[in-house]
């Protein structure tokens, strides 16, 4: 069983202008696609190719042999993570229960929001921004090319692709810019709110 590319879960014109169809013929048509392709020319034949993806990312995490299996496999996980972050028509109101939550962690919904942009920005070189429950607890972490904060016991809320991919071709180098856009028109409050739910379930 290969692993799939899949689908987005909107059409590519809908999430403009905060993101273009252009953008999304080539960060998911090239390169998340490019992810699954080279992940499985990589797994095949050895025992994680029936492995679901979770589990080959936790298996290959921190292993330098096997770190161009976690880079695809985990850069796999991301976009699809990523593509569920967002939405048409996102942004707007936050729900109670989330908005409550970042109140509590952050101060205020503006703080935790100019402390996500500060964070997404700080990041050097490639990665992503995500915000994550650990302990109980909301907090902005972010991570260096592939890595996920999974690995490390957190569990994603939602997440901001801030590879150079992800914005060049609509923001160039203003990645601030971006992922202010993030945040003003493209999160999936649902999405969040579903994942919180999960975590109290968990
Ligand atoms: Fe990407």
């Amino acid at each position: 069983m290969a692993f799939e590319l899949r689908p987005l879960p909107f059409d590519k014109h809908a999430l403009e202008p905060a993101m273009s169809a252009t953008t999304l013929d080539f960060h998911y048509g090239k390169h998340h696609a490019g992810y699954v392709k080279k992940l499985n020319e990589l797994v095949k034949g050895t025992d994680l190719e029936n492995a679901g993806l979770e589990t080959v990312i936790q298996r290959t995490n921190g292993k330098k042999e096997q770190q161009g299996i976690f880079n695809n496999a985990a850069q796999v996980w991301n976009h699809d993570f990523f593509w569920d972050s967002i939405a048409p028509n996102g942004g707007g109101e936050t729900p109670e229960l989330i908005r409550k939550q970042l109140e509590q962690a952050f101060g205020s919904l503006e703080n935790f929001k100019d402390r996500f942009v500060d964070a997404a920005v700080a990041r050097f070189g490639s990665g992503w921004a995500w915000l994550v429950s650990k302990n109980g607890k909301l907090e902005i972490v972010t991570t260096a090319n592939a890595e996920v904060p999974f690995t490390s016991g957190a569990h994603p809320l939602f997440t901001c692709d801030v590879w150079e991919h992800a914005y060049y071709l609509d923001y160039q180098n203003d990645r601030a810019g971006f992922v202010k856009a993030f945040l003003k028109s493209l999160v999936n409050w649902q999405f969040i709110s579903k994942r919180l739910t999960e975590t109290k379930a968990a």
